[in-house]
């Protein structure tokens, strides 16, 4: 909520720049803005506008549903118009305020839509002027070859909780979950935790949605579940 307190607290930019903070991170969506945040792109805007002002950097991230899958390299043009140096997509969390919408699940051609104008995106913008980024939740690149999608949840990050426990990734930091743990302040990981890495782990375990998760009877998530608990 770091557009919203801006907007209503514009000085805090400079608290920011004397602690030598150079980039904002801010949450912008698509057509779901006001259903999801409660402050309205117009709010957002002026946010942008006095961040580059003041010479911050300023990186969108952004909720991909499927009402907007298919506009997202118009999303990318936005932002760029908008003087953003980057935008960061994810995939809709059927979670928290997520509940109450309904129907918004990305299905097979809605991936294939947004990794297509993701790929034309990134062939338009030069990275220094537009970093176009998706995360992990999206999983596998449906469309574009090579796919390079690794999960990194358990083997490049975990997430730790004040009780000590090791989760892979914050979108699976819950109980029931743990990979692992802190033992004299080094991170152990489970023997038998297995990361097959070709999903997103999270999606996969259902933290996303219920609606969300593909081939739940692939012996290989059951495997996963099991092996994890
Ligand atoms: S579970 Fe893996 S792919 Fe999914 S968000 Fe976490 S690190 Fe990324």
């Amino acid at each position: 909520m770091i557009g919203l307190r801006i907007f209503k607290e514009p000085e805090i930019i400079d608290m920011l720049k004397e602690v030598g903070i150079k980039n904002v991170f801010m949450s912008y969506h698509f057509g779901i803005q006001d259903s999801l945040n409660g402050i309205t792109n117009e709010m957002l805007n002026k946010v942008i506008r006095d961040l580059r002002d003041k010479d911050m950097r300023v990186v969108l991230m952004t909720t991909i549903t499927n009402q907007n899958a298919k506009v997202t390299l118009h999303i990318c043009d936005t932002a760029y118009e908008l003087g953003a140096s980057g935008i960061e997509f994810n995939k809709i969390f059927i979670q928290g305020r997520a509940k109450n919408l309904t129907n918004i699940g990305l299905n097979l051609n809605d991936y294939n839509t947004f990794f297509t104008q993701l790929k034309e995106a990134r062939d338009k913008y030069d990275i220094n002027e537009l970093e176009v980024r998706r995360s992990g939740t999206f999983g596998s690149d449906t469309v574009n070859t090579p796919d390079r999608f690794h999960c990194s949840a358990g083997v490049k990050k975990v997430c730790i909780t004040p009780d000590n426990k090791v989760y892979g990734c914050t979108c699976i930091c819950k109980p029931g979950y743990e990979v692992g743990e802190i033992i004299d302040r080094e991170i152990y990981l489970y023997k038998d935790f297995y990361n097959e890495r070709s999903w997103c782990l999270g999606d996969k375990m259902g933290e996303l949605g219920i609606d969300n998760i593909q081939e739940l009877n692939d012996p290989n998530i059951k495997r996963l579940v099991k092996t994890i608990k």
